[in-house]
């Protein structure tokens, strides 16, 4: 079924698309890397990611043959590290099930451990020009203003329904790399949240929300829960120029990346009493580092730094080391643990 307003966006994006580094040269690894670096980050933060990435990983069997731990310590700092993980996974499945190429269609790709719909679509669409469609958040924003609908888009029933409205498009698309990419560059550029610049989208014949005036209030959203507000004592224990860090294989986040000691408190007020039980001991050599602040998932966790100052290199875990602060720089460690080191200059 001809879709006029599909051979548009086409043309629209052949002109308009923005250079990024994944488009320069498109493969259907760089695709992947980029497309699972994508979700959830804005393409500003990606773009240093995914060309120390590459340089360090320039092919999925580099990929696949490097340790965990090199993967994470390229990925630290972006955020989000089981998609690293997953990817790394990913590939080792595709080295030894595919002989380290990517399948080329979304029904193969989606056997691949770690990758759902989307990156599948994305992967079959822009690497390999299949007819395979798209939802992530830029679509569904598109989609809903399009054909103004108001029920929710968080809902599953909403999502099948964008899912089929996606797949028509790509179904009457002559390039699908061009159409998926450009529904998801006018989400990201033109159709954004806040200020969606209709004068400018080539969206705007035919668009329901324009038409009567609901921009504003499409799409639609569960409202947020809010986030839990979570208080952590973080323990910087350093003797001369090394620090201890730890690397339980059991902890809920971060898993596979290096940690300072952190313990939970029941609330700011059990600081003092908590430091004290845990370090009483070295009393003379804590000092206050402050505190620092992150997010992860729906909790808000304000992290209390102090820093003890050991006379020797003691462990506490089977899975602590010390590093020398010069080798800091290539560990993997989350956002939350560099905040905290960042306390210490
Ligand atoms: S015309 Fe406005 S609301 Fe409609 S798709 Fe374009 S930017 Fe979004």
């Amino acid at each position: 079924m001809a879709i006029p307003v599909v051979l548009q966006l086409e043309n629209w994006y052949r002109k308009n698309r923005r250079p990024l580094p994944w488009r320069t040269l498109t493969t259907p690894y760089r695709t992947w890397v980029s497309e699972v670096m994508l979700q959830q980050t804005t393409v500003a933060a990606v773009i240093p990611y995914f060309e120390r990435f590459l340089a360090r990983f320039p092919t999925l069997p580099d990929l696949a043959r490097a340790p965990e731990e090199a993967v994470l310590a390229v990925w630290s700092g972006l955020g989000y590290y089981s998609r690293g993980r997953n990817l790394w996974r990913g590939a080792r499945h595709v080295l030894e099930n595919f002989g380290g190429a990517l399948p080329p269609s979304a029904e193969e790709l989606l056997r691949i451990p770690g990758i759902g719909p989307y990156t599948a679509g994305a992967i079959a669409s822009i690497a390999f020009g299949e007819k395979a469609a798209i939802v992530d958040g830029n679509v569904k924003r598109v989609f809903a203003r399009y054909y103004g609908i108001e029920d929710s888009i968080d809902d599953k029933a909403t999502t099948g329904r964008l899912w089929s409205l996606a797949q028509k498009w790509v179904d009457a698309s002559q390039t699908p790399a061009d159409l998926n990419q450009g529904i998801m560059e006018v989400g990201a550029t033109i159709c954004r949240k806040s200020s969606p610049d209709c004068d400018h989208c080539p969206l705007r014949r035919g668009c329901v929300a324009l038409e009567t005036h609901r921009v504003d209030a499409i799409p639609v959203r569960k409202a947020k829960t809010e986030k839990r507000k979570l208080n952590w004592l973080s323990l910087v224990y350093t003797n001369a120029d090394s620090i201890y860090l730890e690397n339980s294989p059991d902890k809920k986040w971060w898993r596979g990346l290096w940690d300072t000691p952190h313990i939970p408190l029941a609330s700011a007020k059990d600081l003092e009493g908590t430091l004290k039980r845990t370090v009483g001991k070295c009393t003379a050599s804590i000092a206050p580092l402050g505190r620092a602040q992150h997010t992860v998932t729906t909790n808000k966790i304000t992290v209390h730094a102090y820093r003890i100052n050991l006379p020797r290199k003691v462990s506490f875990s089977p899975h602590g080391r010390w590093f020398k602060t010069s080798e800091l720089g290539s560990l993997p460690m989350s956002s939350l643990v560099s905040k905290v080191l960042a306390l210490l200059v």
